[in-house]
């Protein structure tokens, strides 16, 4: 059971912060003041990203990355199971100076009091794995952090807790407010996320942007697709097999719809020239039938709609029923409603010029369909991979994590310089 108690700490005051004002140079800051024209657009107009070079392993904050990164994988929070991540997590903000906590049972929020009032910008990023794989430590080699979890994402988080503790909040022009939050991994209305929205509803008032970590190889991912699971029943009637004229064969009726969902061409809807979503159906399980004489009276198919930011959920579901007609029934079982893609605001504009105008569309669904469904406009920008979530050797490279903190940091720092 989830306690609803909510506790809060601000942080002693004074700690010394590791990394700090030791001449260790920052990484170097990019003006943004070149804004870019339209983002998803071709009339790019922002700086070109850094020159990526190999990783510099005698940059003490890179070294003190890779140490985070090795502790958070280390400590094994699948789904359900964040205690103990939350918990160190906690302890390491905790550090910081200037900084507040909140943890309300095992989200944790990390802010700046003295920020209070300026144009409120989200980050955050799930605790959570899939499932271990035979990878739950941490192995380094070379310019990668092998482990579960790595890529997808705590090399996120890794890169938010160095961003807290390194450099002085006093120049921010905007109240950066940090999530750490469970149950990513799993079902939509078991968000961690969720749990901040009902305890901490003031947290979310007045947000102007919010930054999911997901792993995106640095780039900003606008917008996400929307999802649809939906469980559609074709209906027929039992009798013995071996007089089928008494009854109705449910799987037989199946074949037209299953062959009418497979023949549904894809759609592409286009943000821009850069920005392209695929919108695709198709039939994910299937099972009918009662036994091998008996002709069967039902077949449940699911249908996963992947859908594009131009629908609401309830166009996906209208969509649907016009799609399965009279064929069978249908019943929602999973809706997440796409992400906006933002192509008007500036923190996002922003954040693009930030990553050197790198942008393209989620093809998949993430929080930020969450965010757009609460109001808030939201992008995916994060050091992990890709194509590593979810496999069994999935890594990070500390390269990734180097270039995430520089592009939040042009992003935090260089704002107030562009406005
Ligand atoms: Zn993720």
């Amino acid at each position: 059971m989830r306690s609803r108690l909510v506790t809060r700490a601000t942080v002693l005051r004074g700690v010394q912060v590791p990394r700090r004002g030791n001449g260790i140079p920052l990484a170097t800051r990019v003006s943004t003041s070149r804004a870019v024209a339209d983002f998803t657009g071709d009339t790019i107009d922002a700086h070109s990203p850094p020159a990526m070079t190999g990783p510099d392993f005698s940059d003490p904050r890179a070294g003190h990355r890779r140490q985070l990164l090795v502790q958070l994988i280390n400590i094994p929070s699948v789904s359900h199971q964040e205690r103990q991540l939350a918990d160190w997590v906690e302890g390491q903000l905790r550090q910081v100076s200037r900084g507040e906590v909140l943890r309300v049972v095992d989200e944790v929020v990390f802010r700046f009091p003295a920020l209070t009032g300026k144009p409120k910008i989200i980050f955050c990023g799930h605790l959570d794995t899939v499932p271990a794989n035979d990878n739950l430590s941490a192995r380094v080699e070379g310019d990668r952090v092998y482990g579960l979890g790595s890529s997808d994402l705590k090399a996120g988080l890794a890169v938010f807790l160095d961003l807290v503790a390194t450099r002085d909040p006093a120049a921010l022009h905007v109240d950066p407010v940090f999530l750490f939050y469970t149950c990513e991994e799993v079902a939509y209305h078991e968000s961690g996320l969720l749990v901040i929205q009902r305890e901490l509803p003031e947290l979310l008032e007045d947000t102007r942007f919010a930054i999911c970590v997901e792993p995106t190889d640095n780039a900003v991912e606008l917008g996400c697709l929307g999802n649809l699971q939906a469980e559609v029943t074709v209906h027929g009637k039992a009798a013995h097999s071996a007089r089928p004229w008494l009854g109705a064969n449910a799987i037989h009726a199946a074949v037209p719809l299953i062959a009418k969902i497979a023949a549904v061409p894809e759609r592409a809807v286009d943000f821009g020239e850069r920005v392209r979503y695929r919108e695709v159906v198709g039939a994910t399980t299937i099972a009918g039938g009662r036994a091998r004489n008996v002709i069967p009276d039902a077949v449940h198919v699911n249908v996963n709609f992947r859908f594009a930011p131009d629908r609401s959920g309830d166009d996906a579901v209208a969509w649907m029923r016009e799609l399965v007609g009279d064929a069978g029934t249908i019943e929602v079982k999973d809706l997440s409603p796409a992400g906006r893609v933002p192509s008007e605001n500036s923190f996002c504009r922003a954040l693009v010029a930030a990553a050197g105008g790198t942008v393209r569309a989620k093809q998949a669904w993430t929080d930020v369909g969450r965010f757009t469904a609460w109001g808030i406009d939201a992008v995916s920008c994060g050091p992990g991979i890709p194509a590593q979530a979810h496999q069994k050797d999935e890594y990070a490279t500390m390269t990734a994590m180097t270039e995430s903190v520089a592009l939040f940091e042009r992003f935090l720092y260089d704002m107030g310089e562009s406005k």
